[in-house]
């Protein structure tokens, strides 16, 4: 066998406080470099297994498979949400999912990215909208529960490995050594499994059957995932407790965690985009756009008239956009009758919750948006 040497490098993998070996590494003549991390089948691995290294270039490669299926969802004038989400699940998510099962047992700040990125695409809104708006339109399970898909599919082929595989007794044995003093990743999925209530899977022991424990898991999963959802769409103030919650309006008609109809309804592109804007409290109106002027609320005027600009205002009272409401009044009336005397919260909730009124709602806020960056650039 002949080794190259220019291509050989030396990784010490050991813990954050012990130092760099200053061994002198020989192949033949040559002295071998020291390197701080190293590509092993297609994943990075850092010289102190810092996965934020892994899945940071992770995420660049899934970023790339990303800016390709938006490329071609606009080339091709849209995908619907069956199709965007199953390209997703078959493009982008097998490249952040290959190797997920040794680093994804948290929660990625850059992989989160990515996913945002997917579905703020498919809504049509800008970087600005709240994630957890985002998220709750398309319902699409989150990056830490389909990691731990794979952790758990890991878990239960291990589990039912012939003993006379050799990775079979390198697991039991670091699964002997898993302690509060060496906290390998046996030890994490162990405690996780625990705190999970699926203490009776926490060993690899005994066999588990495919997909078993994840079945168990998922929805434990998806329940604090949720629970955190809600309490971000329902919170009063801003993330860093600065300013007030975005999400003002989107609460009054969003409860339940599940991909909404509209996202799932053949529309043209913009008036789904303007629809998303809309509800995510993201239109470029005043009361938007206000804030990053640092402007009190009640300074975010209508250029046109003397009042708040909010999306109350423009669908239902501002004059400039008189010629959109007939026809929105038209049909809300018919779907229910006492449309017209309700106030305007009620009106907007019951605009932005009625499946019945989705098309002409998108259509109304589109040409709200239009006409206004319109007279806005004269
Ligand atoms: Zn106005």
């Amino acid at each position: 066998m002949k080794i190259n040497p220019i291509k050989s490098k030396i990784v010490h993998f050991r813990p954050n406080s012990i130092t760099r070996v200053d061994i002198v590494f020989k192949c033949g003549d040559f002295n071998l470099d020291i390197v701080d991390r190293y590509t092993y089948l297609g994943l990075v691995l850092h010289e102190h297994l810092d996965y934020n290294v892994t899945a940071k270039v992770v995420a660049q490669s899934a970023s790339r498979a990303l800016g390709l299926l938006i490329a071609k969802c606009k080339a091709i004038g849209g995908f619907t949400y069956d199709v965007y989400t199953k390209l997703y699940n078959s493009l982008v998510w097998p490249v952040i999912d290959y190797g997920s099962a040794i680093w994804g047992l948290k929660s990625f700040s850059c992989i989160n990215a990515i996913h945002n990125r997917a579905m703020r695409f498919f809504l049509g809104v800008g970087k600005y909208t709240p994630n957890a708006a985002v998220v709750g339109e398309m319902g699409w399970d989150p990056p830490i529960v389909r990691q731990w898909k794979t952790i758990c599919n890991l878990w239960c082929r291990m589990s039912s490995l012939s003993f006379r595989r050799i990775n079979r007794r390198v697991a039991l044995w670091a699964q002997s050594k898993a302690s509060s003093r060496c906290r390998n990743w046996f030890y994490t999925v162990m405690n996780r499994l625990t705190s999970l209530d699926c203490h009776v899977y926490s060993t690899i022991n005994q066999h588990i059957g495919k997909n078993m424990l994840f079945d168990i898991v998922k929805p434990k999963l998806m329940d604090e995932f949720i629970n955190e959802w809600k309490v971000s769409i329902n919170r009063v103030n801003g993330i860093r407790n600065v300013g007030r919650n975005k999400l003002r309006t989107y609460s009054l008609f969003k409860s339940n965690f599940d991909v909404e109809q509209y996202c799932k309804m053949i529309l043209p592109h913009q008036h789904r985009s303007a629809f998303s804007k809309f509800r995510c409290g993201v239109a470029p109106l005043r009361i938007e756009t206000g804030r990053y002027e640092n402007l009190n609320v009640i300074d975010r005027k209508c250029t046109f008239c003397n009042a708040i600009e909010d999306e109350c205002h423009v669908l239902f009272n501002c004059h400039i956009y008189g010629e959109y409401r007939q026809e929105l009044y038209m049909k809300a009336e018919h779907v229910c009758p006492a449309f017209s005397n309700m106030t305007d919260i009620d009106k907007l909730v019951y605009l932005f919750s009625n499946p019945q009124l989705i098309r002409i709602t998108a259509k109304t806020c589109f040409n709200i948006l239009r006409k206004r960056s319109l007279i806005m650039c004269k």
